[in-house]
This record gives structure tokens, C-alpha cells and sequence, in this order.
């Protein structure tokens, strides 16, 4: 008998309740133990173990079982001998008597523990990628994100969205990275670009009446990568038309609370809503953490005539701002200088304390600012007795990111996150440019489509920088999950954009021609946003890594160690692409 594979139950199924059953099981052998004629092994597949017991006469003539050998087995389901229960385990209560066995595949010695708890290098693991996903953790987080997936697709099908597939062989995308180029054989000389999002696609979709677009998409964008950063990441993809910034909050909260409580995370019914520029003077960072206090504090107008020069000057050629760390008076000298460390990769000289300790101040500046100079600095920033001032100066830029990461750190480090807290909000009011000294020009800060506010279109030619954007992104826990806008729908605005950009007609034709050519035969106005789903359900299993969430992820140096991709290729390839290599990187 060989039991349908549709009705065969999973091993982690079986209950108590399944006792006197006979049944057909499959899965990789976990350990085993022999106990005089008998052997008792744990089976296991993707939902979890059960137990074996069987006479190894069964197995026949010399054969051992050994770790991850694949089996099927026939039994009858019988509760397990007194005082042998597990409670840990769902199947703890039950074993299966194993009536048949069949060796169907035979395993080497693995590379490493097949365990949540392994003891692999990430290197040893992504090598291996497949005993890797085999072991429960990493299934777990598969399978999560199918669910999530699964959900999110009921959500928008319910809300009347039309999923759309948009083209992965495409020409530069907007977002403002590096682009994955592919040669065309057909067309010598010529590349198609990987979509870094479908964001032009989507925004014609609405040009052709979909009205409500979903996808979820993947994106392609060459960047350096980070512990949240792939080259091509999952994004939930959406757009509608008649929509304004109201319609797409109340429609990702309506999301959110749909998905989180999978994992038995309750958002709330509304988010907060932070302007940028609030943001960015109370947390220094556009993704603030509102977990935990250690907001900053402005110090500026102290520092004028305070008597120490560094003040002095740098709240005259920019900003003076601080943080203060409740009982932070008892950090040594090394862990102080240690947060030097943290502010410098900002730009910042250095974060100068101030420690107010029982009747006493101590402090780097004491000298300068006398005692009572420096009180003053500690008690307009808030700092009691036992406490810490933390102050940093410099251009305005520097201060707000560097005391950004400073608080992040000093959070982590004193452990200052409560168990259990999410905090999910809206960040709104966006600049709709930036202007980079480098380059002495403006870059959008979303993308060039995103709208900006219509009180403040007039300013596009005199005062780009004050403009805002009808622009927005959703946070949790400090983490960007996403962000969108609403966008140009006048040509007439569309054109003033690319001129604020640096974009003349001639490029801006060439560049986005098709999109312009179609905004001319009546656009409905539309808006949208995109999520991270990769960071989501990284946040969503509580993990600190994206690449624990997808099955075959590339490395921080944009290679996959099981594939071995990117690789040479054959001559002859290359020859037929008209493409000539020059020059190799190491490595
Ligand atoms: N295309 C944008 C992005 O990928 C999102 C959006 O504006 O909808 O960031």
C-alpha cells in the first residue's frame, strides 16, 4: 500500500488523538538511537518530528540508519510508554510502531548541524544553501512568507485590485541606482536595463483605466549592499487612480492589520503621523524609532557667548544639538570615548559629555564653560542627577545624523527598546529635492514623478529646496517599510520637474518620451507606494538579516555562493553579443 501523497499526514501532524491509526509517513531521519533490538529515530519534514520505533531486523543486513537519509515508513500511531511523553514536542504524546520501512535515499555526512542551532559560518551555509533551508528555522521563514504573501494577495483581490506582471527586460528605471544592464543580441550595441521598480509601468496602467494596480514585484537595483539590501528585492507594488495621500494611509494600515496579526503583532488603527522636519530635529533620521525617548535637543542659542570656542563656532556656522542618557553618568572614560566612534562615520569631530554626577559636573568643557556654564547646558537639555549629556556640533546635516545614530546606539547598547513594542507611523511633508554639494545639483528625493505640494509648485524655479512633496513613507521600528507619493499628472508640471532637475526637453524626451506621449491622452491624477516585502517579513520573524528570509540570496559582495553566479561566460557568447571584456576585478 502506498498511501496517496495528497493524503499522507506530516509527521509534525499526528496527535493523541490519532492513536490506533495506520499510517503512511515521510521525511529525512533526524537521530536515531538502537536500544537493544530496537530503534528509535525522529522523522522529520517540514512540520516538525515524530518519533519511530521499529526492530532494526527491519532495516536488513548491516544497514544503519544515519542522520538526513530519507525514508518512507508504514505504522500504526500508539501512545508513548509511560513516563516517555514530551511535552516540548506537538507529537511529544504519540510514536509511530513501524510496521515497514524504506530506505528511499541514502545521506552523506552533512557539512554541518542541520539544526536551528548550527554551528556553519553564513558562508559554510549560503554554500549549502539547501541543507541550509532544510533546517526548521529557515522553513519556518519560508513558509511565513508564503502566508504573508498569500494574505496580501486576499487583501488587495478583496480591496478590487488587478494584479498586472510589468517587463523585467526594460529600459532605466527612475529610482536613482545604478542599473542591471542586459545586452541585446538582436539589437548589437544595445542593453535593456532590469526594472529598479515598475514604477513607469504602473503609472501607465492608470493612463489605461486599471484604476487599482497591485504587483508583487521583483526589483533590480545595483547598489552596495547592506545586512537589509539585496541586488533584487520583493517589493508589494501599488498604484490607483483618483486616490489622494488619505486613500493610500487608510488602504496600507487596512494591509497591515490584515498581516502583522499573523505573527500576532496588532498595529493600530491609525498611525502616527511625524513631518520629515520634525522628524529629522527630534530623531535626527526620516525613520525614527519611537520605542524608546533619548530625543534631541537643541542647544544652539546656548552656545552663543557660552565662553568655548567649539561651541561658539559651530553654532554659529550651523547647529549645536544633544541627547541626554538617563543614569548615563556612571559610563567610564572608554566607554565615552568609544561614542566618538559612532559619530564620526557622520562627519561629526566628536560627541562632547557632560556628566552631571551628585553635586558635581564633570565634563571635557568644564574648564571652558566653568561649572555653572556647563549646568546650564544640562539643564536646558533635561539632564537630572546621574545623567548624561551627549553634544555634537557642526553643519546641520552632520549634527542631525550623527546624534540619529548616537541615540540608535546608545538604545541598543543600554537596552533601552521595550520587550514586545512596535511602533508603526507615517512620515510625511518630504522635501520634494536634495541638493547634493557634490554634484551641485538638485536630486529628486523620491523619484522625479512624485508631485509636489500645489501650494508650493511656484516655488519649483525660485526656491526648489523649500519645495515639499506629496511624498510619504510607512516606518516600523525605526525601519523604512516603504514609501510612495503622489504624482505629476500635468504634463505642464511634469516638464517644470525635470527642469528643476537638470533634465532638459531633449533628454527628458528621450529618457521618459513614452511616458510624456501618454500623459497626453487624458491621465487620470493617481498615487501610490511601494513595500519592502523582504524587510517585512524579516521584521515580521523578528530577525535582523533579509537574507534569512529569502531562499537564495546573494552575499554583501552582490555573489551567490551556491551558484556561483556571477560567472565567466564562454567566448563565443560574448562574441555573438559583439561584447569585449577589458579588465577583470580580483576575485
Ligand atoms: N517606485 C517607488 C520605489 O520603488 C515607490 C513608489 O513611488 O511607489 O521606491
Amino acid at each position: 500500500m502506498t498511501m496517496s501523497a495528497w493524503e499522507r499526514p506530516w509527521c509534525g501532524s499526528l496527535r493523541i488523538e490519532d492513536v490506533g491509526r495506520e499510517v503512511e509517513l515521510v521525511g529525512w531521519v533526524r537521530r536515531r538511537r538502537d536500544l537493544g533490538g530496537l530503534v528509535f529515530a525522529d522523522l522529520r519534514d517540514r512540520s516538525g518530528i515524530v518519533q519511530l520505533v521499529f526492530e532494526s531486523e527491519m532495516l536488513g543486513e548491516g544497514e544503519q540508519l544515519s542522520q538526513q537519509d530519507v525514508l518512507r515508513v508504514r505504522g500504526i500511531v500508539r501512545p508513548r510508554a509511560e513516563g516517555q511523553a514530551n511535552a516540548e514536542l506537538p507529537t511529544g504524546e504519540i510514536e509511530l510502531s513501524v510496521t515497514a520501512v524504506e530506505l528511499l535515499s541514502k545521506a552523506e555526512t552533512p557539512p554541518f548541524v542541520i539544526e536551528d542551532d548550527t554551528n556553519a559560518s553564513e558562508e559554510l551555509r549560503l554554500t549549502h544553501r539547501p541543507l541550509d533551508l532544510r533546517r526548521p528555522v529557515m522553513l519556518h521563514n519560508l513558509m511565513l512568507r508564503h502566508r504573508v504573501v498569500a494574505a496580501i494577495r486576499r487583501y488587495f483581490d478583496e480591496m478590487e485590485f488587478v494584479e498586472v506582471e510589468t517587463p523585467i527586460l526594460t529600459r532605466s528605471t527612475p529610482e536613482g541606482a545604478r542599473d542591471f544592464l542586459v545586452p541585446s543580441r538582436i539589437h548589437r550595441g544595445a542593453f535593456y536595463a532590469l526594472p529598479q521598480s515598475p514604477q513607469l509601468f504602473k503609472q501607465l496602467l492608470q493612463v489605461a483605466g486599471i484604476g487599482r494596480y497591485v504587483q508583487i514585484a521583483r526589483c533590480f537595483r545595483d547598489e552596495d549592499l547592506r545586512a537589509d539590501r539585496q541586488p533584487e528585492f520583493t517589493q508589494i507594488d501599488v498604484e490607483a487612480s483618483f486616490v489622494a495621500e488619505e486613500d493610500i494611509y487608510t488602504l496600507i494600515e487596512g494591509l497591515f492589520r490584515r498581516v502583522f496579526p499573523l505573527v500576532g503583532i496588532e498595529p493600530p488603527e491609525r498611525f502616527p503621523r511625524l513631518a520629515y522636519d520634525e522628524a529629522m530635529e527630534r530623531f535626527g533620521s526620516d525613520r525614527p524609532d519611537t520605542r524608546f525617548g533619548l530625543e534631541l535637543v537643541e542647544l544652539g542659542p546656548l552656545c552663543k557667548g557660552c565662553g568655548f570656542g567649539v561651541l561658539e563656532s559651530a553654532a554659529a556656522g550651523g547647529r549645536v544639538k544633544g541627547i541626554v542618557l538617563p543614569g548615563g553618568a556612571s559610563l567610564s572614560r572608554k566607554q565615552l570615548d568609544g561614542l566618538n566612534e559612532i559619530v564620526r562615520p557622520h562627519g561629526a569631530a566628536g560627541a562632547l559629555w557632560v556628566k552631571r554626577t551628585a553635586g558635581d559636573i564633570v565634563s571635557p568643557a568644564k574648564k571652558a564653560l566653568g561649572e555653572d556654564g556647563c549646568l546650564r547646558f544640562a539643564e536646558a537639555a533635561g539632564a537630572s542627577e546621574g545623567d548624561l549629556l551627549l553634544m555634537v556640533g557642526g553643519p546641520e546635516k552632520v549634527v542631525l545624523a550623527a546624534l540619529g545614530a548616537l541615540r540608535l546606539h546608545l538604545a541598543r547598547v543600554h537596552d533601552l527598546i521595550p520587550e514586545g513594542r512596535h511602533d508603526f507611523l507615517w512620515v510625511t511633508d518630504f522635501p520634494l529635492l536634495e541638493w547634493s554639494e557634490e554634484d551641485g545639483r538638485f536630486y529628486a528625493m523620491h523619484h522625479p514623478f512624485t508631485s509636489p505640494r500645489p501650494e508650493d509648485v511656484d516655488r519649483l524655479e525660485s526656491e526648489p529646496g523649500a519645495v515639499r512633496a506629496r511624498a510619504y513613507d510607512v516606518v516600523m521600528d525605526g525601519v523604512e517599510l516603504g514609501g510612495g507619493s503622489i504624482r505629476i499628472h500635468d504634463p505642464a508640471v511634469q516638464r517644470r520637474m525635470f527642469a528643476a532637475l537638470g533634465i532638459g526637453g531633449e533628454e527628458a524626451r528621450a529618457r521618459f518620451g513614452f511616458l510624456l506621449e501618454a500623459f497626453r491622452f487624458g491621465v487620470p491624477p493617481h498615487g501610490g507606494i511601494a513595500l519592502g516585502l523582504d524587510r517585512m517579513i524579516m521584521l515580521m520573524a523578528g530577525l535582523d538579516s533579509i537574507r534569512d528570509v529569502i531562499a537564495f540570496p546573494k552575499t554583501t559582495s552582490a555573489s551567490c555562493l551556491l551558484t556561483e553566479a556571477p560567472s565567466a561566460v564562454d567566448p563565443a557568447q560574448l562574441a555573438e553579443l559583439g561584447i569585449g571584456v577589458i579588465g577583470k576585478s580580483e576575485g
